[in-house]
């Protein structure tokens, strides 16, 4: 995608860091911000369109991941969607010090709520991950405990890609009486996600990576797991999650996943034409590089490692060029750190440091995985 800028143009090309929001989503969330700005939760007659636009959307959300509308709750995003799973699953058990059960590659909405878990008494478990980033269910099985209270595995991992055996883990901990829990962040909207098929009783979701907004998403409740409300207040969303509903962001978020879900076959082969077009031109260029993550990816989602280089130069350099990428994970870009998640698959030294993620999405072009290719040659050819 290419972006328009005050001096020249920019090449977008880090949609795991969040994707442009869709055309008609925003026009949607526009003309029901200013049409609809009435309390949803008011009993006069203003207050029904919202109503009825909220249930709708529900529906929308529920038929893209095959689960029913009373099961989607509307949240503020992932990193909320993943402390409510975590934490409401333990706090009830406390101070019995209750187990939980996750992976060393999980994004730090994740790993972070298990650490303030872990302060008030919680024991972490952090079950490994192969060369590629997959946690193995064998893993899973010799791990649980009699106190395990949840385990939560992502769906998709944010820096690598890597698509874990989400199935076969919540199989293991169904075997065991255990709550399953995945942080689909980066998968909705990406590759198909069922939740019968996945056997999940909770999934997170962000609206931003799948282009709809910021600032809102949704949790994935099976029916029958009475996980208690994580935030307290009025009796919004059927009383788990409280606060007064952004109708027009949902409203934009449910569009936005609708049109993905539709587009996902064209979107997924476009994208890996794009990826492969790029790792195509930095092979011929005689390019040093690992793909990390293995074949069994994200469509489109390459974190590639280069040999004693320094991750943030490539960054900087590819900015001056107007082409936007990561280092490691973008959430925590600002930091000069080796990524949890590179250290977890073992990636060396001398190509640790040199790691770039480079997310194509559905408005980029060939052309600019070409552009992207090249440029990164000329780069690595003068540092
Ligand atoms: N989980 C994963 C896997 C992510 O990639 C992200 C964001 O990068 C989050 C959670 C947090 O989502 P949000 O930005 O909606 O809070």
């Amino acid at each position: 995608m290419t972006v328009a800028n005050s001096s020249s143009e920019i090449i977008y090309a880090d949609n795991a860091a969040t994707t442009k929001p869709d055309a008609e989503a925003l026009a949607l969330m526009f003309e029901l911000q200013e049409k609809f700005f009435a309390n949803p939760s008011s009993a006069y007659k203003l207050s029904r369109p919202l109503k009825k636009i909220l249930q709708e959307s529900r529906e929308k959300i529920a038929a893209c991941i095959n689960a029913k509308p009373q099961e989607i709750f509307f949240t503020s995003g992932g990193t909320e969607s993943d402390n409510w799973a975590i934490k409401s699953s333990v706090l009830e058990s406390l101070p019995e010090r209750p187990n939980i059960i996750t992976s060393a590659v999980e994004h730090k909405a994740i790993l972070n709520s298990c650490a303030a878990m872990k302060n008030l008494g919680c024991s972490v478990t952090k079950l490994p991950v192969d060369k590629f980033g997959a946690v193995n269910p064998v893993d899973l099985r010799e791990k649980i405990l009699p106190q395990t209270k949840i385990v939560s595995v992502m769906l998709a991992n944010n820096e690598v890609g890597t698509i874990q055996p989400v199935k076969n883990l919540a199989n293991v901990a169904h075997e065991h009486g255990k709550i399953f829990h995945s942080d689909a962040v980066q998968a909705v909207g990406h590759i198909p996600v069922d939740v019968d098929e996945f056997g999940v009783d909770m999934l997170s979701a962000s609206a931003h990576k799948f282009n709809g907004t910021k600032g809102v998403g949704f949790l994935y409740v099976r029916t029958g797991l009475n996980i208690a409300p994580y935030i307290d207040g009025g009796g919004q969303e059927f009383s788990r999650r409280a606060g007064t509903e952004n109708v027009p962001a949902v409203a934009a978020m449910a569009l936005a996943l609708e049109k993905n879900c539709r587009d996902m076959n064209v979107t997924a082969k476009k994208i890996s034409a794009c990826e492969k077009i790029l790792l195509d031109k930095l092979k011929s260029n005689g390019v040093d590089f690992i793909l990390n993550g293995g074949d069994n990816r994200l469509p489109g989602h390459l974190s590639l490692s280069f040999k004693d280089c320094d991750g943030e130069t490539l960054l900087h350099r590819l900015d001056l060029k107007n082409i936007c990428v990561s280092t490691g994970s973008a959430c925590n870009s600002q930091q000069v750190q080796k990524s949890h998640v590179l250290q977890a698959l073992n990636i060396s030294e001398d190509y640790i440091y040199g790691t770039i993620r480079i997310t194509f999405g559905k408005e980029n072009s060939c052309y600019e995985a070409e552009i992207i290719g090249e440029s990164l040659t000329d780069i690595l050819r003068t540092i």
